[in-house]
């Protein structure tokens, strides 16, 4: 039996993109229903992530027009991330496999042909790696590349130049279910699950239109984010370093009772003043580190639901007795 695809795709404020790529992805269902690849009840799920803009009443049009859009729409801006999760969700128990991709057409959709293939002979897990980052600026390029760096130099495995393009299928879906945190970071959680995957190459493309969501300052705190929440590598560097820092101290501790006993101190203004400075920047920084490990906790023991899905496509037309 060919298994049924679920296309994810999360939409905040995508007005200006989305009727120029959710053609695309209807036409990529379709192509692979005809191909005999997956199954007729196959749908591309859209997530409208709380836009202030005519996301949702586009994406209820499309799904009013043809029977392969469908969508949800979350109770407010919860970011990226979470948004992804709540489709996979909403997708796990309908579907066998779900590809999750963005909405602007960077990522190539052609490269779904080859995960379906890869999925069919045994694979569950299939990332979308780009193969060259022509397309975006040179500060773009090397700001996400230093962030895979970053991560990985943590303790955050994470897949060099894969973002949230990938096929999982429902199996891992399945088991992604019992990771109950919530700061999510799927790039680092998927690779945990496990099971067989593999991945498939692609060129990464410019937006279609609309501007990224994705600015330094969004970039900088998902590498926090993803850090923090995959890896305790920062607390075990404070370790090591409070370590070396404590020899070197002990050192300088000798150096000054010797020189006390020979008689050959002087005041030492300048030194004293580095010394507290020196200290005073490593506790704060240590400090902020730590903080931001308990600050996570915080989070986690409230265990707050990590998304809220407000409407569903079908329903709302009932709920406003539209008469269909
Ligand atoms: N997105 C979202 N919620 C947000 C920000 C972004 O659902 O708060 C979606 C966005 O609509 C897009 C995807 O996440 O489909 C990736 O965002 P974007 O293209 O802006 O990031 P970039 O590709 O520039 O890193
Ligand atoms: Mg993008």
């Amino acid at each position: 039996m060919t298994p049924v695809l679920y296309i994810v795709i999360p939409c905040y404020n995508e007005e200006a993109v989305l009727p120029v790529t959710a053609p695309m992805f209807s036409e990529k269902i379709i192509s692979l229903i005809n191909a005999g690849k997956i199954s007729s009840r196959s749908r591309v799920l859209f997530v409208n992530d709380g836009s202030r803009d005519s996301t949702w009443a586009i994406i209820e049009k499309l799904a009013a027009k043809s029977e392969y859009f469908t969508g949800i729409s979350l109770s407010r801006n919860r970011g990226h991330q979470n948004a992804l999760l709540a489709g996979l969700t909403e997708a796990a128990d309908k579907c066998d496999i779900t590809v999750s991709i963005d909405c602007d057409g960077q990522d190539d959709i052609n490269a779904i042909d080859k995960m379906v293939d890869e999925y069919l002979s045994g694979a569950e897990i299939v990332y979308g790696v780009r193969s060259s980052r022509k397309s975006d600026t040179f500060f773009k390029r090397s700001t996400a590349q230093s962030f895979y760096k970053l991560l990985n130099r943590m303790g955050a495995n994470v897949v060099y130049n894969h973002a949230d393009y990938r096929l999982l299928s429902s199996r891992v879906l399945k088991e992604l279910a019992g990771f109950k945190e919530v700061n999510i970071f799927l790039r680092g959680m998927v690779p945990m699950v496990g099971f067989k995957s593999t991945c498939v190459y692609y060129e990464r493309k410019e937006r279609l239109a609309g501007k990224s969501h994705y600015p330094l300052r969004k970039m900088l705190s998902l590498a926090v984010d993803g850090i923090t929440s995959l890896s305790t590598k920062p607390l075990r560097m404070i370790t090591a370093f409070g370590f070396i820092v404590a020899v070197i101290s002990f050192a300088g501790i000798l150096w000054s009772v010797i020189m006390r006993l020979l008689n050959s101190t002087v005041a030492g203004w300048a030194s004293i003043i580095s010394i507290v400075c020196f200290f005073s920047g490593i506790q704060l920084l240590s400090l902020g580190v730590i903080g931001e490990y308990i600050g996570k906790i915080y989070l986690e023991t409230k265990a707050r639901p990590r998304f809220i899905i407000e409407k569903r496509t079908g329903e709302s037309e009932d709920d406003r007795g539209s008469g269909k």
